[in-house]
């Protein structure tokens, strides 16, 4: 089957399983795992990566929006599914039919589950998401007595989380804001346990807070792009090792390949590609790809990536193309046609990483595996 496609992305289960069991032991028996699969698994492959965070040993999992939350449905997994982005008011009823349960951070939207529920003979779950400081979702603490005021009267409703997001955890190795948060969490935490009687299963916790700060563990955490083997950031790294922690062992869960389309001489001084951006200074032996920026690649890798072939490091010559790129193959004189070329991973004792492509496009690996094409066929590897 393999051999009829011209690139795809290849999802390696005893590494995403491994990851989890790491989050597992980090966690302990007292907080659930939620399996943040959202945004296509990160890329890769929400079909694939649901029945697997099943397996195992998800408690939880964390979509983006109702279509993947239905998705999971369709899989035929019946484990809680978080919907941790937005839900237009006039789809919540689908929502709840789906027993998906929904992050709420307003009035017009609680109603509405509220009315979706009645005669239904049983409540609606959701999430209340508060905002401590990234000032994304979440309730405002001026407006929190309101909103739980509001709740208490809803009958139909069954608050089964409340939570926050961190906004800098990942990116620096002073966690000085992520504990203002948590300050300022823990104390409307409080007000909700005072208005509602009770304290709901509380969730705070992205990868590089799971990983470095056990007080935001709480009820549960949510593992995303650790999950996938990939550290949130090389603060993150830092900081583990800063705190004195071992760093966990983290393994990557995806790799991307290709097959060379041609192989070519080309003389001393002539160019490659548009823009004649590359000029040879010597005979170059040339291969052609067939994977471009529409599929993901991202053009800011021209004459700055390397691929894989023979085991061995290929620089990407010139522009990346729409559907194509040119790798100088001259140092790897046994390099043929329809030979497997690796754009992401490992091939002989090379690899190359997702980090090391978000370096050389200035952005962080969470949108290198995201943004790889929906087009790109998702297959799991070979044992
Ligand atoms: C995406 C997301 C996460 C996961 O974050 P990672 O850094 O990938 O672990 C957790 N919580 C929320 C609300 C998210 O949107």
């Amino acid at each position: 089957m393999r051999s009829t496609l011209t690139q795809w992305v290849e999802i390696d289960p005893a590494a995403y399983c491994s990851n989890l069991k790491v989050f597992r032991k980090i966690l302990g028996g007292r907080s659930r795992l939620m399996a943040v699969v959202k945004a296509d698994a990160y890329g890769h492959g929400l079909d694939l990566v649901a029945p697997l965070a099943a397996r195992g040993g998800a408690d939880v999992l964390g979509v983006n929006n109702l279509e993947e939350g239905l998705r999971v449905r369709e899989l035929g997994l019946d484990l809680p599914v978080v919907v941790l982005g937005y839900i237009p008011l006039a789809r919540l009823g689908d929502a709840f039919e789906a027993g998906l349960e929904p992050v709420l951070y307003n009035a017009a939207s609680l109603i509405r589950l509220h009315e979706a529920a009645k005669g239904a003979g049983r409540k609606a779950p959701f999430h209340l998401k508060l905002e401590t400081g990234v000032n994304r979702q979440g309730v405002m603490e001026e407006d929190l007595q309101d909103i739980l005021l509001l709740i208490r009267n809803l009958d139909g409703l069954s608050m089964a989380g409340v939570s926050m997001h961190f906004a800098n955890i990942e990116d620096t190795t002073d966690h000085a804001f992520a504990r203002f948060q948590l300050v300022n969490f823990n104390r409307m935490i409080g007000r909700v346990e005072s208005v509602l009687g009770r304290r709901p299963p509380v969730h705070a916790a992205c990868s590089a807070a799971a990983i470095l700060l056990k007080e935001t563990h709480f009820d549960m955490a949510r593992v995303g792009i650790s999950s996938y083997g990939l550290w949130p950031s090389k603060e993150t790294y830092l900081s583990t090792i800063l705190l004195h922690q071992d760093p966990p062992r983290l393994e990557p869960v995806l790799s991307w390949k290709t097959r060379i389309a041609q192989i070519k001489r080309i003389p001393a001084d002539s160019h490659v590609g548009y823009g004649c951006s590359f000029r040879a200074t010597h005979p170059i032996r040339m291969a052609v790809l067939p994977v471009g920026y529409y599929d993901g690649y991202d053009r800011r890798l021209s004459g700055q990536a390397q691929v894989l072939v023979k085991g061995k490091r290929a620089p990407v010559l010139g522009r990346v193309c729409m559907n194509m790129l040119m790798a100088d193959v001259t140092d790897i004189p046994d390099a043929a046609v329809e030979d497997e070329a690796v754009l992401i991973g490992a091939q002989g004792k090379e690899r190359i990483t997702a980090d090391e492509l978000a370096a050389a496009c200035h952005t962080i690996n969470y949108e290198i595996v995201a943004r790889i094409g929906a087009h790109v066929p998702r297959v799991v590897r070979d044992a």
